[in-house]
Parts: structure tokens; sequence; C-alpha cells
């Protein structure tokens, strides 16, 4: 089942136009639907619910284009069900407001991330972290719905959200470059944050893509000194260009010996299995490398337990973050200018573009413009 009804034919000058102002729906959507592990995407027509008493309709204007959402619809990450619209980086703009809705105005500039909804009443969610909810929150793409619908993603020209779930954008952020702050942005500043990074802290940056690059930029804005641990020889000028200090290539073969114990902590958002125990050795006593990228469940990474008993490390992972973090990195965000780069693409260019995050060459996050024509 998609959404809350059938497929309709949506009358096109409602995509047409700039700024709508729309009834309480539901809402004529199209969006670019995997139907397959293998195959492309392609457009689907769907509706999204009427509006409930908290809910926002948002049209969307631009969205993220993820890793996560190719493992999804690769089902690198266990079946989903098909057609599935994945995208949860989106921005765009309240079209309409449900009757109690108290947080949001027509015409607010607002986003969506990788959650639409949770339990609400378990301890994590009570202080706020609803990504860790203790029963499942509802993920923006691929989760069971309170209707018991499977929610559909970004990709798609307009959402329906419950507004304890929908983000403020601050004025000085573009709009296009939001939607990747609301999930390559928490993931990688909602550990920085819990690990305590700050001045004087030796801070390494695994990879350097999506995640990555806006890493890089928020250790180096809370005060750390900054080294990017990358594969790509080529992208040692745009580390330095986000902040960085030190780069170092990861090889067969690279000699790290005398970065011995030198870092404080790294984060790890390498999207695919690799060689933990290269890493491993570069962290001080009792310090944690944290992994935010998860390649294929079926190829997990192994590493060496010797070595985390020897210098007392820790290996971690964090899971995005909470509606009220994702608040506070947006506003930090605004007041520190930090920008993810970005490649705008029209829908029709998705498979395109997918093909390119795949072969390592996004730079570096690509966003889906809706109103870019193919
Ligand atoms: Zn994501
Ligand atoms: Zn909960």
């Amino acid at each position: 089942m998609i959404g809350a009804g059938a497929v309709l034919a949506a009358p096109t000058n409602l995509f047409a136009q700039k700024s709508v102002r729309v009834g309480s729906g539901p809402y004529p959507t199209e969006g670019m639907a995997g139907y397959s592990e293998t195959g492309p995407l392609k457009p689907l027509k769907f509706q999204r619910r009427a509006l409930g008493p908290k809910d926002i309709a948002i049209k969307i204007h631009y969205c993220g284009v993820c890793h996560s959402d190719i493992h999804t619809i690769h089902g690198d990450w266990g079946t989903v069900q098909y057609p599935l619209i994945v995208g949860h980086e989106l921005a765009g703009e309240v079209v309409a407001v449900g009757s109690s809705v108290s947080k949001f105005n027509v015409g607010a500039r607002v986003g969506v991330g990788t959650m639409v909804d949770s339990c609400r009443h378990c301890p994590e969610c009570i202080r706020g972290a609803e990504n860790y909810c203790e029963n499942g929150n509802t993920q923006t793409y691929g989760s069971k719905d309170r209707d018991g619908s499977i929610t559909q993603g970004g990709y798609s020209t307009f959402v329906v959200v419950d507004e304890d779930f929908v983000l403020s954008i601050p004025a000085s952020i573009n709009l296009a470059e939001a939607g990747p702050l609301l999930c390559a942005g928490i993931t990688t500043y909602s550990p920085l944050r819990h690990w305590s990074i700050a001045p004087g802290k030796k801070v390494a940056i695994a990879g350097l893509g999506g995640l990555g690059h806006l890493a890089v930029q928020f250790a180096t804005k809370m005060g750390a000194d900054v080294t990017v641990i990358t594969t790509s020889l080529e992208k040692k000028e745009d580390a330095r260009r986000f902040g960085t200090k030190g780069v170092l290539i990861n090889k067969d073969g690279a000699d790290w010996s005398k970065y011995k114990r030198s870092f404080d902590f790294i984060l790890d958002t390498i999207p695919y299995q690799h060689d933990l125990d290269r890493f491993l050795p570069i962290l001080k006593r009792d310090a944690t490398i944290c992994r935010v990228g998860v390649g294929k469940l079926t190829t997990p990474n192994q590493y060496g337990q010797m070595i985390t008993v020897l210098n007392r490390t820790a290996l971690a992972g964090s899971n995005t973050g909470g509606i009220r973090e994702t608040q506070d990195m947006l506003d930090f965000c605004a007041l520190q200018d930090i920008r993810p780069q970005i490649t705008r693409i029209p829908m029709s260019g998705i498979n395109d573009a997918w093909s390119k995050v795949v072969a390592k060459q996004a730079r570096y996050r690509f966003v889906m413009d809706m109103a870019m024509k193919g």
C-alpha cells in the first residue's frame, strides 16, 4: 500500500506553481520510486494523506541524495516493499497546516529528516532522543505509518508530516543546501557533540563524502584539530578547503606508524566494508572510533580485538540525532556558516546521480531540485 490512497493523476498546474496554497488534502504527489533491487527508479503518482490536526503539508522543493537511499533500495539492509520512494533530506515550504498546529505557519521554510514519528512515551522519546525510540520510530521512508501504510520519502513533490517532526530552516541557510544537513549533517554532528569535540582535541574523519565533508566543517568549527582519512588523493585540496589540517591517504600498504596513538576520536563515515585494523592503532588510549556509515549487513566489518585491549579503545556507533538536537545543528550551521557542497539534479537525473554516488564521484551531495527540468 502506498500512502493513504489510490494512485491518482495529478493536476499538473499544482506542481508548476512556485508557491501554492492548497486545501486540507489528500495531496496528489509525484515521485521517483524504486520498483526492484536492481532496476532504475521510475515515476510514481500517489496521494499524501489528508491533514490530521497536527499535520503540516509541505511542498518539497529539494531533497538530498543519501547513500542510505541506495542501500535501502538495493536491499542491503533487508527486504523492502516496492514500489518505494526514498529520500530523507527534504526541504520545502509549508502549504497547509492542520487545525491544532502551533509551530508553523503557511509559507514557513521547513525540513524533514530521517524520521516522521515515534512512540513519544518511551524514556528515549521523552528525553528528546526519538532517533533511539525504544519502540522503533517511523522512518521517513520504508516504515509502517500509523495508518498501516508504508511511508514514502522525499524524492517527491509533497509530504504530510506531524509538526513535531518538522525542522525550521534558519533564514540564512539556502533552502537547496538545507536538505543534506538533515541526514548527513545531524548524523555527523550528534556523535561529535556526544564525544565532546572541542579545542585541544585531535579528530580524524574517515571518508570525505556527503557525511565526511560536513563532519570536517563541524569538527573544525567546534575547535578541533582535524585530519581527513580518504582513499581519494584528489580530494586533498577539498579537505583543506573544508578546514582540515592533515590528510591520510587510505590505501593498502600505507604506513601510518607515525600517527600511532594520535587521535582522541575518529568519526568513520565510510558506507561499506573496510579495514578497521588500520584505524584502531591511531587512536589514543581510551579513545573511540565511532561508525556512522554502514555497509551491507551481509558483509560486516571484522576487526582484531587485541588492539582495543592493549589501548583500551572503543568501537562505537551512532544513529542520526533527535529533533531538538537537529534544530540545534541547523542553528549551529547558520551561526558558523557551515554549508554542504551540492550539485543540483532534476528528478529525472536520479539514476545517473546514484551511479555517481556509488562510483565515489559525488562532490559532495546531489540534491534533487523538483522545479528543475531534466
Ligand atoms: Zn541519510
Ligand atoms: Zn519512543
